[in-house]
């Protein structure tokens, strides 16, 4: 990992934007944790409510079980602000549609800064993103940019330029670091708020506090601190 710099604080509203229910919660919901703690706001977005994401449970039915997982674990993390665009899990389209709702979001909370997970093809190394979160990540920011200019998708909502940056967690070209030494255990407990898709999940993702504390010692032995998340920062 290169040299990392502390993630900028000097903000006051940051909206998420990412595919699933639990998106945030592997790696970045310590860093909200930390931030509402702040007093800064922090809203939630889901593209999909998640509900291809359990091979045993019909997709109706996973539907609102995703949904209620999703906002009892940003209540742990001082998240009260969620919303679901209903797109299709699984075939998420990057392209103009996704692009006009996210701008129309950007547009409605008008934050300072922008968060997302991975969207890069692999996690690093060989490996192989998700479809979704690499669409959602790459129509996200085309979406800054059409939420700042009047003239594009002009009815959806007043321009909104204030956005600094937008910031994926967990990609494979880290630049800034944030300590959640303090926060890392309101991160887990966010994570296990998603039980039932968890129980379906096997291997190392299945166990949230081994999972996320592994990344976050490695992350702050980086940094230089007890225990961290990264972001990759663009904008
Ligand atoms: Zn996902």
């Amino acid at each position: 990992m290169t040299e990392l710099d502390a993630f900028p604080e000097d903000w006051d509203r940051a909206l998420a934007v990412v595919a699933h229910p639990d998106d945030m919660e592997y790696g970045a919901a310590s860093a909200v944790a930390r931030w509402t703690a702040q007093g800064r706001w922090v809203g939630y977005v889901l593209v999909t409510d998640g509900e291809a994401g359990i091979s045993t449970m019909p997709p109706e039915q996973a539907r609102h079980i995703r949904r209620e997982e999703q906002v009892a674990s940003c209540a742990v993390v001082g998240v009260t602000d969620v919303e679901f665009l209903g797109h299709p899990d699984g075939v998420v389209v990057e392209g103009l549609e996704l692009r006009r709702h996210l701008a129309a979001e950007i547009r409605r909370y008008r934050p300072d800064v922008v968060l997302s997970i991975n969207h890069h093809d692999s996690w690093g190394g060989p490996s192989w993103n998700h479809a979704d979160h690499r669409a959602v990540g790459r129509a996200l920011l085309d979406a800054v940019r059409d939420a700042a200019n009047p003239w594009v998708f002009p009815d959806s909502g007043e321009a909104w330029d204030g956005v600094r940056f937008t910031a994926f967690n967990a990609s494979p070209q880290a630049t800034h670091f944030v300590d959640v030494t303090d926060t890392f255990d309101a991160g887990v407990e966010s994570l296990q708020c998603h039980a039932t898709y968890l129980r379906h999940l096997q291997g190392d993702m299945a166990n949230p506090e081994a999972f996320l504390r592994g990344g976050a010692e490695a992350a702050g032995q980086a940094a230089g601190v007890g225990l961290a998340t990264t972001f990759e920062v663009i904008g």
